[in-house]
């Protein structure tokens, strides 16, 4: 049931050396900001610089076109090389902007990894400029890889909120449910946020049980995928049921219903409206839970 070791999910793998001791020396840092061979990703409220058509490619710019007030976050070394992000108005000259979530499978899996990361990194020192403890003004530190208040000069690290998501199975059948936020016939995995104090299995135990009342005891840890929107950690999961009626809570579920693999094999990577029902697409974990399961039996 377990994946092999070279299951990626779309935005793992990002190939950038994160320089994790060079970025804290000040000194290096600005060299790298002012060497020529530097490249920049200019976000415009978090979309992505894109050119080109299927695959497309990400547009990096120049010191020149960073604007002079901007903080500068250091993605990694790309041989050698420096790559910052940057969260400002617009790269001059260029038009083409994308919202990461609706052209990552456009992208090669790398440059999705890279994006996705930068994505993930600007939201936070975008929304990490004020001191959660007293209220100060932060600046960022180790260029990007933490901020400090200025005023209680606590440091402040990047937010990662994980998120279990579940393939529960009894054997022959899988359970997915729809979401009453919709859309309309697209059953997935179950899916919640872990809460403090939790194991993962126990946030798996507990999600499954208020969105299903089905009781879930061994669960297996498959793979995990960032999900930069903002800020979530994916930890992928398959769960065994130890009890089979499911009602879907009505709160977040409209539906929960078992699923045969008959069932489930010619709709999983088919598009929306081939079937009544729709299942994720290969870009998310939960489509990569659904085609383990399916890959284990007839
Ligand atoms: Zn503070």
């Amino acid at each position: 049931m377990l994946p092999p070791m070279t299951v990626q999910n779309m935005f793992a793998g990002d190939p950038l050396d994160r320089a994790a001791a060079l970025r804290r020396d000040d000194d290096w840092v600005r060299a790298q900001m002012a060497a020529p061979t530097t490249r920049f990703l200019i976000l415009r409220d978090m979309l992505i610089p894109v050119t080109g058509e299927n695959p497309l490619s990400l547009v990096w710019g120049t010191r020149d076109d960073v604007p002079e007030a901007s903080e500068f976050v250091l993605l990694g070394l790309e041989e050698g090389e420096a790559r910052f992000a940057v969260a400002a108005d617009a790269t001059p000259g260029h038009e083409g902007y994308a919202d990461l979530r609706m052209i990552a499978s456009q992208l090669p899996a790398d440059a999705a990894a890279t994006a996705s990361y930068a994505r993930a990194l600007l939201s936070w020192h975008v929304n990490a400029q004020f001191c959660p403890r007293c209220g100060g003004p932060t600046v960022l530190r180790a260029a990007g890889g933490s901020r400090r208040c200025q005023q209680c000069e606590a440091s402040h690290h990047p937010r990662i909120e994980p998120v279990v998501i579940m393939l529960v199975t009894n054997g022959t059948r899988c359970l997915l449910g729809s979401r009453t936020a919709g859309p309309e016939g697209r059953y997935s995995t179950l899916a919640g946020f872990l809460e403090p104090g939790e194991t993962i299995e126990e946030a798996v135990r507990r999600e499954v049980w208020e969105e299903s009342g089905v009781v879930v005891g061994d669960v297996r840890y498959h793979s995990s995928q960032p999900w930069p929107f903002p800020s979530n950690l994916m930890i992928g999961c398959m769960a065994e049921a130890l009890t089979t009626d499911a009602e879907a809570d009505g709160d977040e579920l409209a539906d929960a219903r078992w699923f045969t693999r008959a069932e489930v094999r010619p709709i999983l990577g088919q598009p929306q409206g081939a079937f009544p029902i729709f299942l994720p697409p290969p870009t998310a974990i939960a489509h990569q839970l659904i085609k383990t399961w399916l890959d284990a039996g007839d």
